[in-house]
């Protein structure tokens, strides 16, 4: 019926650049307004990895888990603007 759905169910992501949906608590928060820190525990790997803590609940989180590149099996977080 409604073109934006607002529930539990469909998270509003309007506005946001990279909507994600913290796997820690289950909120959902925009990835492009937090800062990014690059994590040295992955320097192999040419920086591509990044660390930064969760605006919803505060996890340090990282970026592992996503892109063509991840190779954690469950990331902190998973993607809605591509599904
Ligand atoms: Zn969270």
């Amino acid at each position: 019926m409604t073109a934006i759905g607002w529930t539990s169910e469909v998270p509003d992501t309007a506005g946001m650049a990279e909507a994600v949906r913290c796997t820690h608590c289950g909120r959902v928060y925009d990835l492009d307004t937090v800062t990014k820190e690059p994590a040295m525990v992955d320097r192999h790997r040419s920086g591509a990895t990044k660390w930064w803590a969760a605006p919803c609940c505060g996890e340090h989180v990282d970026n592992r888990g996503d892109g063509p590149r991840a190779w954690r099996l469950v990331g902190d977080y998973v993607r809605l603007d591509r599904s």
